[in-house]
Parts: structure tokens; C-alpha cells; sequence
């Protein structure tokens, strides 16, 4: 699995946060409903799978359930505050789960 994930687009955001009733969230059309319960429900091959095709709802969907501070980071790019920003200053993206841009993960890798 790749530690880099692709920045996540506002109405991905949104729809995360409607899949885990939070505020800031709408529901999406019925075929990205399907898609969060399948990419949520996935085994690990079926998942790997479905990031390739929906690297951002991906990405997203692991913000949500992985990391603690995911559902606020969600929120945050759901209202326009935030792409999400790396600490060396860095809000171009993509960023890792914690939020790290790529050159800030190379270099701590
Ligand atoms: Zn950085």
C-alpha cells in the first residue's frame, strides 16, 4: 500500500462525512453510496482493487476510519479551511494519513 494519498476534493469530503454522520456531510447519488459501503466492506484485495480506480474516496474513507483526527481533517476540507496542509508548509498535496506531503515522507522514510 502506498503511504501517499491523492487530496481529497471537497464533495468527496462531504460524502465520507454523510457515510459517517457527521456534520458537513450530504448524501451523495446512489452509486457513490454503493461504492464508500463497498470500499468500506472490501477485503484486502477487493480494496487494493477499488483505490486504484477511486483513489480519493479511498483515501478518504481511510481518513474517516484510520486516523484519529480523520473526521475533523475531513470537515476541514468539506468547509473550504483546509486542503489538507503539512506542517513544513507544504498544501499542494498529496499528503500520507498523517498528513505529510510526499517530500516530507521521503525524507522520513
Ligand atoms: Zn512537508
Amino acid at each position: 500500500m502506498s503511504t501517499t494519498s491523492p487530496t481529497i476534493p471537497k464533495e468527496t469530503a462531504r460524502h465520507v462525512l454523510w457515510m459517517f454522520d457527521r456534520q458537513g456531510g450530504y448524501r451523495p447519488g446512489s452509486c457513490t453510496e454503493y461504492l464508500m459501503r463497498a470500499i468500506q466492506s472490501a477485503d484486502v484485495l477487493h480494496a487494493a482493487k477499488l483505490r486504484q480506480v477511486f483513489p480519493e474516496l479511498s483515501a478518504a474513507i481511510d481518513l474517516a476510519r484510520y486516523d484519529d483526527n480523520g473526521l475533523a481533517k475531513l470537515q476541514a476540507i468539506a468547509t473550504g479551511q483546509a486542503p489538507l496542509g503539512c506542517k513544513c508548509g507544504n498544501t499542494a498535496g498529496p499528503f500520507d494519513l498523517q498528513g505529510r506531503c510526499e517530500t516530507c515522507t521521503e525524507a522520513a522514510a
